[in-house]
């Protein structure tokens, strides 16, 4: 007869953040957490000083009437307070909720009454924002201003230096943690429909975090020195935070400083080995690097990169002029963001090792993924066939925050990306459109991912945008926006020849529009919706047809 045995290990230990915030003190004291806070100035903390302000933070909690399980907003920048937050509001059974500040003001009226939030944590510089959002709020009843500036005309504001000056010094007594508990709350930025709210647990950040320290992932060690440039309220910085807290390695936080030239000037002195953000600001940084030969930026040994699609030259032309290297990650705010990494075995740089490196990489330990087609059936893993990518484990979303609206979102416990991909025999997953931006000419697949990408390789090109323009003969054909560099006047036929050897021949597009700038959405990527309707009032500008 069978039994079942059960183990005896210590499987009630909780996953809690509380680890993380523990192995500061306790495995790294001496790291530190630098905030570019005045332009060339950069200040600087010890984990063992913020292990300390945390507490008092903690303890701060009873002159705010914080309760388990509220929500608590932050609207804050990369820097020293806002990485506070993010250990202070989870262990005392709160939820962080970042308010992501480049939201449109409805969008975050929106989030901030569906969350709730009852105390908002608000940086100095971003007082004039909020200020003219309060009275919208309809359940907050506090807000603390971070820094020394103006507090505005923010009602009921506190300083929140002088809170953690009031709450006084020593160990606080937190409260137990169940590993289940909601730690955090950050809405997606998706471009339609209201953002929706994803709730992670405190087991969920956990196990994230100790993926970042995964050799063939984000690989983060203790030797480490992390430029986190990715918003903190952008899917909890990709998981650096956390990552560098459990590692024990160096944080440089760039503040409101996210221009190549202040950028550039950061990297070069405080000399970081990894930094994470999306291609929009690695593209500038690239121009700036260019025309600056003096800039040192070779510390950068393990960069990411992912938000969007990363083109392959962006990472050759860092890779060959500056030395540094950029790894791709792709995920989402629903999967705590990061589920697959590129790093491929090192070895020549030849094309075979780039082709490997330009695609979005391998599913973590724990994240598992398929590939399905329009008929619901699953596909193989053959670098060809694609299908939409469907994505679970233990740091995926299971669902949205009070919306019941999403459950389209799911396919039995899976979650259902809207990515469309190939993956290979190897694994390595390569996206080739968002579901939504697909391009379908004449019954046929036409990846706007790779017609951009190929479109970026061209040294006159800064950024390319493909977009479906309506066709009476062939349903759907590309018309490629494309922005260029400074004083080039490199003309359709031009880029055309650059194509012709690079992508299929019903590929190649008809039309271009030269446009001064691509627009973005709140968190840095292509913002086609706006592109679409541009073309829709025939307002896109510079158009060319071939
Ligand atoms: P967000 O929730 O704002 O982080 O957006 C997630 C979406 O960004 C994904 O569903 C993808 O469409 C896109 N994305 C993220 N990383 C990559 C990547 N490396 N390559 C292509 N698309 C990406």
């Amino acid at each position: 007869m069978s039994e079942f045995l059960e183990g005896m290990m210590q499987d009630d230990f909780p996953l809690t953040v509380h680890h993380i915030r523990r192995a500061m003190r306790t495995r790294s004291p001496e790291s530190t957490v630098k905030t570019h806070v005045e332009p060339g100035i950069v200040e600087s903390a010890t984990f063992s000083e913020i292990y300390d302000r945390i507490d008092r933070l903690a303890r701060a909690r009873r002159s705010l009437g914080v309760e388990q399980g509220e929500r608590i907003g932050t609207f804050a920048w990369n820097n020293q307070r806002h990485f506070e937050l993010y250990f202070a509001i989870p262990c005392v059974g709160a939820v962080l909720h970042t308010l992501n500040i480049r939201l449109f003001e409805e969008q975050l009226t929106y989030i901030a009454n569906h969350a709730e939030d009852r105390v908002i944590f608000v940086d100095d510089s971003l007082v004039p924002v909020l200020e003219r959002l309060a009275p919208s709020f309809q359940t907050v009843e506090q807000y603390v201003v971070m820094g020394g500036g103006d507090a505005g005309g923010l009602p009921n504001a506190l300083r929140y230096e002088e809170l953690l000056e009031a709450a006084g010094p020593g160990e606080f007594e937190y409260p137990e943690i169940d590993e289940r508990q909601a730690a955090a709350l950050c809405y997606t930025s998706g471009t339609t429909g209201n953002p929706k709210g994803v709730l992670y647990s405190h087991r969920s950040i956990s196990l994230h975090s100790t993926a970042t320290l995964v050799r063939d992932g984000l690989g983060l060690g203790r030797a480490d020195r992390v430029l986190a440039v990715v918003p903190m309220f952008h899917a909890n910085a990709w998981g650096l935070p956390h990552g560098a807290a459990l590692a024990g390695a160096d944080l440089i936080l760039p503040d409101r400083f996210l221009a190549a030239e202040p950028l550039a000037g950061l990297i070069a002195a405080e000399r970081p080995t990894l930094m994470g953000c999306v291609p929009t600001i690695f593209a500038d940084l690239l121009r700036y690097a260019d025309e600056h030969p003096e800039v040192d930026l070779s510390s950068l040994s393990n960069a990411t990169c992912g938000g969007s699609a990363v083109p392959r030259q962006l990472m050759k032309d860092f890779e060959e002029r500056h030395g540094v290297n950029i790894f791709q990650a792709w995920g989402m705010t629903e999967t705590s963001p990061v589920a697959t990494f590129s790093r491929p075995l090192e070895g020549e740089h030849d094309d075979a090792y780039w082709d490997e490196r330009a695609k979005q990489g391998q599913p973590l330990p724990w994240v598992e993924l398929r590939i399905v087609d329009d008929a619901g059936g699953e596909v193989a893993w053959n670098g060809e066939s694609t299908g939409e990518i469907e994505v679970r484990g233990p740091w995926i979303a299971a669902g949205y925050f009070r919306d019941e609206s999403a459950e389209e979102k799911f396919d039995s416990g899976w979650l259902r990306t809207g990515d469309i991909a190939a993956v290979d025999a190897k694994g390595f997953v390569q996206i080739t459109d968002r579901a939504k931006d697909v391009i379908k000419s004449g019954g046929e697949w036409i990846s706007s991912v790779e017609l951009e990408n190929e479109l970026m390789s061209h040294p006159d090109v800064v950024e390319a945008a493909v977009i479906a323009k309506p066709d009476a003969r062939w349903a759907e054909r590309p018309l490629c926006c494309v922005v260029l560099r400074d004083r080039c006047d490199t003309g359709a036929e031009a880029l055309i020849e650059h194509l012709r050897p690079r992508v299929a021949k019903f590929w190649l597009p008809d039309e271009f529009a030269f446009v001064s700038e691509i627009p973005k959405t709140s968190v840095g990527k292509f913002d086609k919706k706006v592109l679409r309707g541009l073309l829709a009032e025939d307002a896109l500008d510079g158009r060319v047809q071939v």
